[in-house]
């Protein structure tokens, strides 16, 4: 099963960065590319693979708990981690309704790769910080679990996620975008890529809730605020895993003019942004803009096609 041994976790670091000829942007003097973070690990694509890798190392090989909604990339990305590195794993999965029902398919990969799923309601779930209830989960986990919260962001995770601003900053860019969920993404992109350029973050879930979120992170990894970032809240399209079809044509659109494939829950709502953002003449000319390239379609995920 671990045949592959430790080293299986290798990335491709620093990830490529690809120029992209876009007449939305250039007409404009904005020069994009694509930080392609998707092609990082082949099951712990982009920023999975920034924030998991230091918490694994913290770990030192012990079994992990963490948390996520039944169709999270974290989870996933966890279990697969488990199953290359051979500790075990245990996902607590948000919503008690799905116990006993056949699992979805990124609960299945999950599953499969050894993950040991806790089905919690949503009341057990929002309280997971509670001393209490975490402590009860964990007598359900094996002996020693280190606890890795939900989405894996922590202050740990925020540290890895600096160097891919340093990778940005390395190459010459102005200003990055990122889609946001927990923002620990955001939170050390924006410490690593530094005070004089930008980063702009675009939250998928709606509520504008994160921004204290991401400082308090910032404040957890860095000890204060670090970087310039600034959210642009306009582009969630109703929140999360929400594609109307107006996001779904763009992403075809955008899919068409590049040949790239799109993830439509974080990726899509992030370039959907940066294309507005342009038009509105957002970046000056010259702007360098890299697009972060967070993760990938399912459908075109390697160990799902070869499953
Ligand atoms: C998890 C994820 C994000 C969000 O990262 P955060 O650090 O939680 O903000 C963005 N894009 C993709 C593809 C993801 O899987």
């Amino acid at each position: 099963m671990n045949a592959l041994g430790p080293s299986s976790l290798d990335p491709l670091l620093p990830s490529p960065m690809e120029p992209v000829d876009d007449e939305r942007f250039t007409r404009h003097g904005v020069r994009l590319l694509l930080k392609r973070d998707d092609l990082i690990h082949p099951d712990l694509p982009g920023n999975k693979w920034r924030k998991l890798a230091p918490n694994l190392a913290a770990a030192a090989g012990r079994p992990v708990l963490t948390f996520g909604g039944a169709y999270s990339n974290h989870l996933r990305a966890t279990a697969a981690a488990g199953r290359l590195l051979g500790f075990p794993t245990t996902g607590v999965v948000r919503g008690d309704e799905l116990a006993g029902r056949p699992l979805n398919p990124s609960l299945a990969r999950c599953a499969a790769d050894g993950m040991r799923l806790l089905f919690v309601d949503r009341a057990t779930y929002r309280a997971k910080g509670d001393p209490e209830v975490l402590a009860r989960l964990l007598r359900q986990a094996p002996p020693d679990s280190v606890v890795v919260p939900e989405g894996g962001s922590n202050a740990l995770a925020v540290r890895g996620c600096a160097e891919l601003g340093r990778e940005l900053r390395d190459r010459g860019v102005d200003v990055a975008a990122v889609a946001c969920g927990t923002g620990g993404t955001l939170a050390g992109l924006a410490a690593g890529l530094g005070d004089d350029r930008r980063t702009v973050g675009v939250p998928v879930l709606r509520g504008g809730f994160l921004g204290g979120e991401i400082r308090a992170l910032q404040q957890a990894a860095f000890g204060g605020p670090a970087g310039a970032w600034s959210l642009d809240e306009r582009f969630h399209f109703g929140g999360y895993a929400r594609t109307p079809s107006e996001l779904e044509a763009f992403a075809t659109d955008f899919e068409a003019r590049h040949g790239l494939a799109i993830e439509r829950i974080y990726v899509a709502k992030m370039l959907y942004g940066l294309v507005t953002l342009a038009e509105e003449g957002a970046f000056p000319a010259g702007t360098a803009l890299a697009a972060v390239i967070t993760g990938r379609p399912e459908a075109s995920q390697s160990s799902a096609a070869s499953r």
